[in-house]
């Protein structure tokens, strides 16, 4: 895993975490192709402006989330994408690209995460998330009263881990 994944990965809570980085060796060892993540944690301004394509802003709609109504907003998904000059395999054929993708989508499942290439509104390839049975509502309201810690303080509740010593420093995720 290059060092900007690697650093980006820390921003995910360290469950999933240890996941994601299970599902890059797994894509890597049977795909024969390396990953890199393009995002994990994402703040509410940076969600509020891709919200905004498409409808406020030109471009193409790329989300159905507003702010905080991502779980990106919670260190709970990650985007992915092929390592190389065609990152999203634009330059396969549909089929090949469709394998590879799909492919990927099989070995995070079998990781017990959720795949955004089975989204029914807006499928989404490149993401993944693990909700630990929160709902974005939830997510939201534990946001309102303590930010992400208070997040990942219920989910360390809810799957009997302390989390805290691989807490990365917050306030360091930029707009
Ligand atoms: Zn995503």
């Amino acid at each position: 895993m290059d060092a900007r994944s690697e650093e980006r990965i820390k921003l995910l809570y360290p469950d999933l975490a240890v996941r994601a980085r299970r599902v890059f060796i797994d894509v890597e060892r049977l795909l024969g192709v390396k990953l890199r993540v393009t995002e994990t944690l994402r703040s509410f301004e940076k969600q509020a402006a891709l919200y905004a394509k498409g409808r406020t802003e030109p471009g193409p709609i790329v989300t159905n989330a507003r702010p905080g109504y991502s779980f990106h907003a919670y260190g709970l998904a990650f985007d992915t994408c092929f390592d190389g000059a065609d990152p999203y395999l634009e330059k396969f054929g549909r089929d090949v690209a469709k394998l590879h993708w799909s492919e990927f989508g099989r070995i995070a499942e079998a990781h017990g995460l959720v795949w955004g290439g089975n989204f029914k509104a807006i499928p989404d390839r490149p993401h993944c998330q693990l909700t630990y049975g929160l709902s974005i509502n939830e997510c939201t309201e534990l946001y309102r009263q303590g930010g992400v810690p208070a997040v990942w303080k219920w989910i360390d509740g809810h799957v009997g881990y302390d989390s805290s010593t691989y807490w990365p420093d917050f306030k360091s995720v930029g707009p």
